[in-house]
């Protein structure tokens, strides 16, 4: 063949390959079972928690807002109940995203991609978007049917609800998110009476729309295609994890119906091949070709395959929750290995170690941090100035942080500088003394002005400011300066 002949084969090939795979039609079946109340369960207090968790008030006093969960982009502050965290540490919430992808992989170690299946905000969203399309359309036949009915006034009424009831979701959904930001209760009216920031809108219009378009129209195509989770928990699993399992063993080969099959003195295996595990998949696989990236662990195949063993009178569990270990002993006939040996091994011992040191560091720290801060700058210039009686004096920027919500009275003291005082710049120096006090605004960062004057002596000098709290309640800090002289003696 001729490399021209060579190139146009190829040609037809690559018209023949598809780059973009058109996404099947996925209309799965209602279930009721275990996994479904379960999966209801954790979508009813997670959706209760993204939306109610604005309009929890926690009593701060009358200086701090009293919205228990807050980002105060304004103030620069993150409010959790009793926890208020300042910018400067951000390290704490830099701990709890450490803490929750160690916690992420502790799950994925133990009961594989749980998180996938009953607690991702994808799965639980997509899980109410289908709710509301069976409620409108009716159940996966009638939904495949519609999909088919020419279009006229019942199709359009029934699209026209379904996606209404979707963009409302997504709205409600928008609109939660930015109650996290400001105070839900003035944000809330501000939007009524059109009067909140275009920013608030704007956001409240993405998130409808990004609700709307993952949950309502990609779904599973968000999970297989778009997601990393799935791939790096490829690498997270291992012989001990668990899985949803199709027993192969004991469901091959297929019948279809146990009693059919007798008649037709066939040996069959359990599974009566009825589909109802691949039609209530909310993925559209099927879960006995064996263990799929594409497989969420949802459960909801277990709920359908136990339903039907439940009516053929065979033991539940042809498809179940299952370690790749147990599935080997079982399939030779040895006894299933017990949970506790999947849960409790030296991996996730391990992982547990490490998201509880995480955790107990950041509850100490939170414990123990000062809630008082300083923080000085020496003058740069002049870097000192000699006085008329040969003494020498420095300035310094005092920035005094109060980090509680109330007023602070405060004393600012030196600590190594003997026969050194110091006096603010709105002071007269005749003033000076050792301490300064002060009393600090709430929740705010307070500068000041202050010289120190000292006698002369040759070369610079280190010494201490030391911040207190006059209460003598959790305030201290102390920050390192130096005193600046001539080298030389006048
Ligand atoms: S195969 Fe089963 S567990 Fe996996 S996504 Fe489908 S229904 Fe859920
Ligand atoms: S639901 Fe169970 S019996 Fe039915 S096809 Fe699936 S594995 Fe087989």
């Amino acid at each position: 063949m001729s490399s021209h002949q060579n190139r146009a084969a190829a040609k037809r090939e690559g018209a023949k390959a598809r780059l973009y795979a058109r996404r099947p039609d996925i209309f799965p079946r209602a279930v009721d079972g275990f996994y479904r109340r379960l999966k209801w369960a954790i979508m009813a207090v997670t959706l209760a928690i993204y939306y109610v968790t604005p309009w929890l008030r926690w009593d701060r006093g009358p200086y701090a807002p009293d919205q228990a969960v807050l980002i105060d982009l304004a103030r620069r502050r993150f409010y959790f109940f009793s926890i208020e965290i300042w910018p400067h540490e951000f390290y704490y919430v830099a701990g709890l995203l450490v803490m929750a992808g160690i916690g992420l992989f502790l799950v994925t170690s133990t009961v594989g991609r749980a998180w996938c299946g009953y607690a991702c905000p994808q799965t639980v969203w997509t899980d109410l978007f289908l709710h509301v399309e069976r409620f409108i359309d009716g159940d996966r036949n009638a939904q495949f049917r519609l999909k088919k009915a020419p279009w006229g006034p019942a199709k359009i009424v029934r699209r026209g609800a379904k996606h209404g009831i979707w963009l409302a979701i997504g709205l409600l959904t928008g609109g939660a998110w930015i109650f996290y930001f400001a105070d839900a209760p003035t944000l809330a009216r501000a939007l009524v009476e059109g009067s909140a920031a275009p920013v608030a809108y704007a956001t409240i219009a993405v998130l409808t729309a990004t609700t709307y378009v993952f949950g309502g129209l990609m779904r599973e195509q968000l999970c297989i295609y778009m997601c990393p989770w799935p791939r790096i928990q490829g690498a997270m699993l291992d012989e001990r994890s668990l899985i949803v399992t199709y027993k192969d063993w004991r469901g091959e080969p297929r019948g279809k119906g146990l009693k059919r099959d007798a008649e037709a003195g066939e040996k069959v295996g359990d599974c009566i091949d009825c589909n109802a595990c691949v039609a209530v998949c909310p993925t559209g696989i099927d879960i006995r070709d064996g263990a799929q990236m594409a497989c969420i662990t949802c459960a909801l195949c277990i709920d359908a395959c136990d339903q039907m063993m439940a009516k053929v009178g065979r033991p539940r569990g042809l498809i179940d929750y299952a370690t790749l270990e147990d599935c080997k002993a079982e399939a030779a006939g040895a006894p299933p290995v017990p949970i506790r040996r999947t849960v409790l091994r030296p991996r996730t011992f391990l992982y547990f170690g490490l998201w509880g040191a995480v955790g107990l560091a950041m509850v100490f720290a939170l414990g123990v941090r000062p809630r008082l801060d300083l923080h000085v700058a020496h003058d740069r210039n002049p870097l000192w100035v000699r006085m008329a009686d040969g003494s020498i004096r420095n300035g310094y920027t005092v920035k005094l942080r109060n980090m509680e919500s109330r007023p602070r009275a405060v004393t600012l003291a030196l600590e190594g500088l003997p026969g050194a005082a110091m006096w603010g710049a709105m002071q007269d120096e005749g003033e000076r003394s050792t301490a300064l006090h002060f009393t600090l605004p709430p929740d705010r960062v307070s500068e000041q002005r202050i010289f120190v004057r000292a006698p002369a002596g040759a070369g610079s000098e280190d010494f201490t400011f030391v911040l207190s709290a006059d209460d003598g309640e959790g305030g201290r800090d102390r920050d390192e300066s130096k005193f600046e002289r001539p080298e030389e003696q006048p």
